[in-house]
């Protein structure tokens, strides 16, 4: 049972970092930045770059890649749009649309409707799911919640 858990436990979580550089997007983590991350194209190293806040937690850099991953197929015509970049944050309705949509993407990327709804449906708790899935268990109860599987709090 335990070696089904370790099993299953190594073959949930996407790995976000993988999929960047397959897509050969830079990832880095500074201490200098604001943002828990951003995304733009760089002239000078020639590629997207994806900047992340070294320091959180993580499972929350996890969530913000898988956030970045969501803007640069989304928005960024997969790496086509380099005169969209960088996105920033406003309070400009299309770019709160963009960010709505970057956090549905990073939460069914991260954490799979039907595969959640089964594990939840069969009694998997909500920090087991967290884990499995390596999220945060504020992620993982907003995508319950969203899901129509459990209440906040
Ligand atoms: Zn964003």
């Amino acid at each position: 049972m335990i070696l089904f858990q370790e099993r299953s436990l190594a073959s949930v979580a996407v790995d976000v970092h993988a999929i960047m550089c397959a897509r050969g997007v830079l990832v880095r983590e500074r201490c200098d930045v604001e943002n828990s991350g951003s995304i733009y194209w760089s002239d000078q190293e020639e590629k997207w770059i994806v900047d992340l806040r070294a320091q959180e937690s993580w499972v929350r850099k996890r969530y913000t890649l898988a956030h970045e991953l969501g803007h640069y197929v989304l928005h960024l015509g997969n790496g086509a749009r380099k005169d969209l970049s960088p996105l920033h944050r406003t309070e400009n309705p299309s770019t709160d649309r963009m960010e709505r949509e970057a956090n549905q993407y990073a939460a069914e990327l991260l954490m799979p409707a039907g595969r959640i709804r089964n594990l939840y449906r069969n009694g998997t708790p909500l920090d087991e799911l967290a884990a499995m899935f390596q999220v945060s268990k504020a992620a993982m109860g907003w995508r319950l919640h969203n899901l129509g599987l459990e209440r906040i709090g």
